[in-house]
């Protein structure tokens, strides 16, 4: 069943030219090289875009015994625990980085979006990793009391496990975005991978609220250029990072979120959060109130990017 629904292409009707569309595009061939020693290196080279050079090199200090780990094109994502267990399991280590923007993205591209240029006073508030049983309803109360919009990524697994939830973002208005199946860290998957990850999600979004996510958001940022443009290319959708980060995944308390918030924000701002985290619930009406007595309006990620409305957009499948 997975990807099934994904795999019949979705596509633009005359109607609907601004539609996207989800197809299978690109399929990598992937090839794992290894060589011997204290410091191994892993290369991941995939056909036919073999740019993708992602090397790790794993040390033990022998006085110490502990790990050293070098990611050398994306060091930022390894934490002390990550870099220990790399050494025998080098790729599932990678599975717990820190989330942070990818280094490349001051190099400007057309598949990314960080923040939108707007002399509107308009901000797009993100929930990442839901839906959650609990929290995520809590959440959808406090965003219906105020009569606000917000953009929700949202990983595949948690949607077909709670689909009445999801249904209940969109039935109320917000938009739903595709945030992988798993949520691991697709800067080391092949290209054939992060795009199973993603159209198995896609495919779970739609057949719960009839509609496709047309935005993308990488687990921890995750996601280097070149994977960034392989999706627009292959699947249509802009990878959406943020400008605000709260860091709330590191629950400092839900007060200092609040504040961290209101400080980053300003027009054309892309908040990033995360609704399974009951911090960040709790700071969410100190919140909501504070953008809002500033004066700033609300909006999903489609209504900054300039397209319609999500809810509102109809896509059919192609034969
Ligand atoms: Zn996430």
């Amino acid at each position: 069943m997975c990807g099934a629904l994904a795999r019949q292409a979705l596509s633009k009707t005359k109607s609907e030219e601004n539609e996207p569309r989800l197809s299978i595009g690109v399929s990598g061939e992937t090839r794992i090289a290894r060589s011997g020693g204290t410091c191994r290196k892993f290369s991941l080279r995939i056909k036919p875009l073999l740019r993708l050079h992602a090397s790790v090199c794993c040390t033990v200090n022998p006085a110490t015994g502990v790990a050293h780990m070098f990611e050398l094109n994306r060091r930022t994502f390894l934490s002390a625990s990550g870099a220990a267990l790399a050494c025998t399991h080098p790729f599932e280590a990678l599975a717990a980085p820190v989330i942070a923007l990818p280094k490349d993205v001051a190099q400007r591209d057309a598949a990314t979006v960080m923040a939108v240029r707007t002399p509107s006073p308009v901000v797009g508030m993100t929930f990442d990793d839901g839906p959650h049983p609990k929290l995520t309803p809590i959440l959808l109360d406090m965003l219906k009391a105020r009569g606000l919009r917000a953009t929700f990524y949202l990983i595949g697994n948690r949607v077909v496990t709670w689909p009445d939830i999801v249904r209940r973002i969109a039935d109320e208005g917000h938009e739903i975005g595709n945030h992988s199946w798993t949520h691991p860290n697709l800067a080391r998957y092949s290209d054939k991978k992060v795009l199973s990850e993603i159209d198995r999600t896609s495919d779970a979004i739609f057949k719960v609220t009839g509609r496709p996510p047309v935005t993308f958001r990488p687990p921890y940022g995750s996601f280097t250029k070149r994977q960034r443009l392989m999706l627009y290319e292959a699947r249509n959708l802009p990878t959406i990072l943020w400008s605000v980060d709260p860091q709330d995944w590191r629950r400092p308390g839900a007060s200092v979120v609040a504040k961290r918030i209101l400080k980053g924000s300003k027009p054309g701002a892309i908040i990033l959060s995360h609704d399974i985290q009951s911090g960040t619930v709790k700071a969410m009406p100190q919140t909501l109130d504070g953008l809002s007595g500033r004066g700033l309006k609300f909006a999903t990620v489609s209504q900054m990017m300039g397209w319609p409305l999500w809810q509102s957009r109809r896509f059919r499948r192609a034969g």
